[in-house]
C-alpha cells in the first residue's frame, strides 16, 4: 500500500496541512500511519474520498462535529444530515435577513418619525372562542390602540402562558409614542419576548405561541414565534406575512412534503419555535409601511387550519367593521366544527 506524505495528500484532498493535523487531533480523519520517531503524518490514496468530502462540508460551513456524523453515516443518512443542516442554515439566514432589513428601517425611521405628524390610524377588533371540541379556552386575542396580539398557549399553564406574553406587550402599549419614537422599538419589543419567554419557561410543560404588531403611526412592527399567523388584505388580495414555525413547514420549505400533505400529517401541530421552551427565544421581527385601505388580520391555527384561504379573504373584503368581520370569520371555523380554540384580531389602516 502507498503511503503519501501530508503534503501530497494535503494537494490531492485541496485541504492544508495545518486542517489535516487538526482533522487528526479530532479523530475525524485520523493519517493511517503516524512516524513514531518523526511525528510524520502519512495517508492513503483511498482517504482521499472522506477527505474531499471534509473539505467540501467545510465549505457549506458545517460544524466539525456535524461533519464527523455525516463521514461515520451511511450514504443516504449522510444525506438526511446535510439535507437538515442546510434547512437550519437557511431557517436562520432568513431570520438574520428579517432582522438586518428590521435595523434598516429602524434606522431610516429614526429621522422621520419625530418631523411628521401621524396621518394614518387603525381600527380594530378582537374575539376568541373556545371552539366546539375544547372544554377551555387557551387561545387570547387582544387589540388597542396601539397593539394587536394573538397568543395560542399550549400545556396545563397554557393560558397563563398566552396572557403573559400579551401582557408583556401591553407594557409598550402603555408607554406609548416615547417609548416607540426613542428608536427603541427593536429593544424594547426583544425585551418583552424575553420576560414573556422567562414567565412561560417557569410553568411546568407549558408555552405560548405570539404574534402581534405594534402600531408606531405609519409602520407596524411585527412579533411572531409559533404557528399563528397574520395575513394582510391588500387591493383585494391575502397575503400571508409569517412563516409557521412548526415541523411540517421546514418540511414544505426543504420539498419533502407538499403543503397538501402537511394538513393530514400526524405531526403538523409540532411547534420548532414557541415562547416557553428551552434556550433564548428568536421571534421573527419585521417592520411594514401601512396603507390606508390595508387590513390586517392575526390569527391561531384554530382558524387557519380549518377554514380555506379563499373564505377568509371574502370575509375580509366585504366591507363590514372590524367587529362584524372577527365575528364572522368564527362564525366560518364553527362551520368548519371548530375543534380548536380560535383567535382572531382585525385590524383596518384609515386616514385621520
Ligand atoms: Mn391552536
Amino acid at each position: 500500500m502507498e503511503l503519501l506524505t501530508i503534503g501530497a495528500f494535503a494537494r490531492a484532498s485541496r485541504l492544508s496541512a495545518k486542517a489535516l493535523r487538526r482533522y487528526d487531533e479530532l479523530g475525524l480523519l485520523p493519517p493511517a500511519r503516524t512516524d513514531p520517531y518523526t511525528g510524520y503524518r502519512y495517508y492513503t490514496a483511498a482517504q482521499l474520498e472522506r477527505a474531499r468530502l471534509v473539505a467540501w462540508l467545510r465549505r457549506i460551513g458545517m460544524p466539525l462535529a456535524r461533519i464527523g456524523e455525516v463521514c461515520d453515516a451511511d450514504a443516504s443518512d449522510a444525506a438526511d444530515l446535510v439535507r437538515a443542516y442546510w434547512a437550519q442554515v437557511e431557517a436562520e439566514t432568513e431570520a438574520r435577513r428579517d432582522l438586518a432589513t428590521f435595523l434598516i428601517d429602524q434606522l431610516i425611521g429614526k429621522e422621520t418619525d419625530m418631523s411628521t405628524a401621524p396621518t394614518l390610524g387603525i381600527r380594530y377588533a378582537a374575539l376568541t372562542d373556545a371552539g366546539l371540541v375544547r372544554a377551555s379556552n387557551q387561545d387570547t386575542a387582544y387589540a388597542g390602540s396601539r397593539l394587536l396580539a394573538v397568543a395560542d398557549g399550549y400545556g396545563s399553564g397554557g393560558t397563563t402562558a398566552g396572557e403573559a406574553a400579551v401582557n408583556a406587550l401591553k407594557v409598550l402599549e402603555a408607554a406609548g409614542a416615547k417609548v416607540i419614537r426613542a428608536g427603541d422599538l427593536l429593544n424594547a419589543l426583544g425585551d418583552a419576548v424575553d420576560a414573556a419567554h422567562r414567565e412561560a419557561a417557569g410553568l411546568q410543560d407549558s408555552g405560548t405561541t405570539l404574534t402581534a404588531m405594534l402600531w408606531t403611526g405609519s409602520q407596524l412592527a411585527l412579533v411572531h414565534i409559533g404557528d399563528s399567523r397574520a395575513y394582510v388584505l391588500r387591493d383585494g388580495a391575502l397575503f400571508q406575512i409569517t412563516h409557521d414555525h412548526t415541523m411540517v413547514q421546514a418540511m414544505i420549505d426543504e420539498g419533502t412534503l407538499t403543503p397538501d400533505e402537511a394538513r393530514s400529517h400526524p405531526q403538523r401541530t409540532l411547534l420548532l419555535r414557541a415562547l416557553g421552551t428551552e434556550g433564548p427565544p428568536s421571534p421573527d421581527l419585521k417592520l411594514y409601511d401601512a396603507e390606508a385601505g390595508d387590513r390586517y388580520l392575526l390569527c391561531s391555527d384554530g382558524l387557519s387550519t380549518v377554514v380555506p384561504d379563499a373564505d377568509v379573504e371574502r370575509t375580509l373584503g366585504a366591507s363590514t367593521d372590524p367587529d362584524e368581520t372577527v365575528r364572522a370569520l368564527i362564525a366560518l371555523a364553527h362551520e368548519a366544527g371548530a375543534p380548536d380554540n380560535v383567535a382572531c384580531v382585525v385590524a383596518d389602516v384609515v386616514t385621520l
